[in-house]
């Protein structure tokens, strides 16, 4: 964010510092952000009045560059420039429209031992393919929320691929997040690697383990969805600028509610989902079997997929 931006906000009439504070905390950090943001939603997610809401939107419309008209073409040859990483598997390459795709969050959900950081170690191998060989060509950047990071199954991946395992290891940046706090400022301190590196492809594995850890009980939820808000626009913003595929990983929620019928609500709420360009439901199955249910997709059939996790990695 530029500090132009930064001090449009603070000048907007009717926005205070305290609550211009409030509004960049929950990741309103631009004047165009604030001006297409709805006044409940802004109220709920800066936990400010309604009012106050209201006016800083009015104000922000009228001096936000809230760009123009572009035509189809224009929009087709940004479009055109999205690359798509295999998973590994045909089956769940298809189910996404040829892979995992640059330019936006992928959000793999389900419950412990589906195979959620599996994918994401082989796409950690494969987004290093040459793009004739499915990959991006790309280093990737992970940041791990769960220890769940193995360089040894990494080794065990690039040999099923034929591809040199110190090599393919000297190509992933890894960082561990101890908490939110940290796990957010890992996302920003992305952008430092992929400056110097061609990193097209960033993991968070797992988005919402520490944010469901640390907010618990009645009150913390605007907090949690402020915070989960500023920084999941963080990481489209880093996809965007980088032309980088997001994955990230998030549990199923385990309310009581969801006994009831599928467990199949993930974590984070609408906040979450509403990022998300891909969501993807997995639940295993028999043998090293598992079902990948694509849920929500601009432009995809709702549809599923049968993946298999083995010694070499996701396959068919
Ligand atoms: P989560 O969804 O909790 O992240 P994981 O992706 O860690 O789950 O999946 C763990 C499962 O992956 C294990 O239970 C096992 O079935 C499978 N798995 C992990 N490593 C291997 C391996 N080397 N060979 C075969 N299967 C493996
Ligand atoms: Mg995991």
């Amino acid at each position: 964010m530029s500090e132009e931006e930064e001090n449009g906000i603070e000048k907007l009439p009717g926005v205070g510092p305290a609550t211009a504070e409030k509004l960049k905390e929950a990741g309103y950090t631009t004047l165009l952000s604030i001006a297409v943001e709805s006044p409940r939603n802004m109220a709920d997610l800066a936990d400010i009045g309604e009012t106050i809401a209201a006016k800083a939107i009015a104000a922000a419309k009228k001096v936000a560059d809230v760009g123009g008209f572009e035509t189809g073409d224009v929009v087709m040859k940004r479009r055109e420039e999205i690359g798509k990483l295999t998973s590994g598997s045909k089956a769940l390459n298809s189910l996404l429209g040829g892979g995992f795709e640059t330019q936006a969050i992928s959000e793999l959900f389900g419950e412990f031992g589906s195979g959620k950081t599996q994918i994401a170690h082989q796409c950690a191998v494969t987004v290093q393919l040459s793009v004739e060989e499915g990959g991006l060509d790309g280093d990737v950047i992970i940041i791990d929320t769960e220890n769940t990071f193995r360089p040894e199954r990494i080794v065990q991946m690039a040999e099923a691929l034929d591809m040199d395992p110190k090599k393919v290891l000297s190509r992933i940046h890894v960082a561990r997040a101890f908490n939110s706090h940290h796990q957010m400022l890992l996302a920003e301190k992305a952008r430092e690697i992929a400056d110097e590196h061609n990193v097209r492809l960033l993991i968070v594995d797992s988005l919402t383990s520490h944010f469901r850890a640390e907010y618990v009980g009645r009150g913390t939820l605007a907090d949690r969805q402020q915070k989960l808000n500023k920084h999941m626009h963080e990481l489209l913003r880093f996809g965007d600028i980088y032309n980088a595929a997001i994955i990230v990983t998030n549990q199923v929620s385990t309310k009581p509610d969801a006994f009831f019928g599928d467990p199949t609500r993930a974590i984070g709420g609408h906040i979450v989902g509403h990022t998300s360009t891909f969501r993807m439901y997995l639940r295993k199955s028999k043998g090293g079997k598992r079902i990948v249910r694509l849920i929500d997709s601009p432009n995809l059939p709702e549809a599923e997929a049968v993946i298999m996790v083995d010694e070499c990695g996701i396959r068919d």
